[in-house]
């Protein structure tokens, strides 16, 4: 390791606990598009977008230009004490652009987690109903009701008990490992028809206010639900006048090539969560969701001092143009198609490699040292990322067993850089698979 990043590691080792965890070693000096360049000037390519936050690319001149503007003019007034046009104006453009031909209302807040917080309050009070169905492989966030959401015990749950109460857990679509040993399109979606049973063996539906799913599951390991599995949820959750939640902090904001992943499933949520790459880097979510819930709880019932503040609000204005206007969730798409077709080359001349999933440009690989026994490749996915580190390529993986490698890049990748990391991948693959 070079000079300056030795000096700042050794630092961050005495002043900052472990807790924050690193997936690198590097300390960036700056970030373009689809670059970033480290305090030693060691250049690398960025597949992970700061886990799938820069969608539209690093310092996109548009995002920046808006903070700018917005700082040069006022920084902080708290939309609770003095409004401004940016937090009503983003609310209006979402309610517009959400799936769903009923009237809807948007508050903002500030990290996925918050957004979490903030729907299942929603639910919670518009139902009168206490119970929350989440799904095995999900994660929700790191405070204390989106932990409780979340699935993978370590490292997220260790430790931190006890955990909020009125929370159920059902297994997930996860056609590759599937919890309930059947096979698709043979097994017609029975996972979603067990929500009929979950009812009588873990929550009635009367208690239930809300079912909370990511369209498809990010830290879980992009795992994607066949297109049956949301329409037959949303029915079941019809019959039972239960909301629908979609999670889509990770696969939203144009991940998948849709704006809102749950489009591919051609499902109307009740509410959405909205975050990471939907301001460009800067804090902000956002819950939207139909009038009558959202507009439920008693003045005063939500918010928060910096929710929606002025620079973030107006950076999401700008991503909103880029992305629908300038045409990036088109080059999304083609993205996606290339990515996938790589992939499946790789997956031809790579037996670890056994199944690549997801939609868009939101791929997953995922890694097995058996095509038969499916065993989780845990080590070879870690040194793969490592090795991608080293050559200049950040990679991050996912899965509950740590074995998924996942694709974050921005969408504003050049052809030359795409094809610079793919060969990356490649070389390591090539490593990893002949040791
Ligand atoms: N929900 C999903 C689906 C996520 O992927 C994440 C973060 O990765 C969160 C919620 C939590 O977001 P944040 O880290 O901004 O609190």
């Amino acid at each position: 390791m070079a000079n300056q990043s030795e000096q700042l590691l050794k630092m961050r080792n005495e002043h900052v606990p472990q807790g924050p965890f690193n997936t690198t070693t590097a300390f960036i000096r700056e970030a373009k598009g689809a670059v970033m360049v480290d305090v030693d000037g060691r250049e690398f390519i960025d597949f992970a977008g700061g886990i799938g936050v820069n969608n539209v690319g690093h310092c996109h001149p548009k995002v920046v230009a808006a903070i700018k503007d917005q700082a040069d003019k006022f920084i902080h007034t708290c939309f609770h004490v003095t409004m401004y046009e940016s937090y009503v104006e983003l609310a209006a453009k979402l309610n517009e652009l959400a799936p769903g031909d009923f009237p809807k209302m948007t508050m903002f807040a500030n990290s996925g987690a918050e957004a979490v917080e903030n729907a299942i309050k929603v639910v919670r009070y518009a139902k009168k109903r206490p119970a929350v169905i989440c799904f095995e492989n999900g994660f929700h966030g790191r405070t204390y009701m989106a932990m409780s959401l979340t699935s993978k015990i370590k490292p997220y749950k260790l430790g931190f008990g006890p955990f909020a109460p009125e929370v159920y857990r059902m297994p997930y679509a996860y056609c590759y490992r599937c919890p309930m040993g059947l096979k698709y399109p043979k097994c017609n979606v029975a996972c979603a028809d067990y929500l009929e049973e979950f009812f009588i063996t873990h929550v009635a539906p009367e208690s239930t206010a809300a079912i909370i799913a990511e369209p498809i599951q990010g830290e879980g390991g992009f795992v994607t639900p066949p297109p049956e599995y949301f329409p037959k949820l949303q029915k079941i959750c019809h019959k039972y006048d239960i909301a629908l939640i979609i999670d889509e902090v990770q696969a939203g904001a144009g991940r998948t090539g849709k704006f809102f992943a749950i489009e591919h499933w051609g499902v109307e949520p009740d509410l959405i969560t909205l975050a990471k790459s939907f301001a460009g880097g800067m804090p902000l979510s956002a819950v939207i969701g139909r009038t009558e819930m959202m507009n439920a709880p008693h003045v005063g019932g939500l918010g928060g001092t910096y929710s929606g503040n002025p620079l973030s609000c107006r950076a999401a204005l700008a991503v909103l143009e880029i992305l629908l206007e300038d045409g990036l969730l088109q080059r999304a798409r083609e993205l996606g198609n290339t990515l996938f077709k790589r992939f499946q080359d790789l997956q031809e001349k790579y037996e670890i490699i056994g199944e690549v999933r997801g939609k868009g440009p939101m791929l997953g690989l995922e890694l097995v040292r058996d095509r038969e026994t499916k065993e989780p490749a845990t080590e070879e996915a870690k040194e793969l990322v490592r090795l991608c580190f080293e050559k200049g390529l950040i990679l991050l993986s996912c899965g509950n067993f740590g074995n998924v490698i996942r694709t974050l890049m921005p969408f504003v990748i050049t052809d030359e850089q795409l094809e610079k990391g793919l060969a990356v991948m490649e070389e390591s693959l090539h490593e990893i698979s002949n040791p």
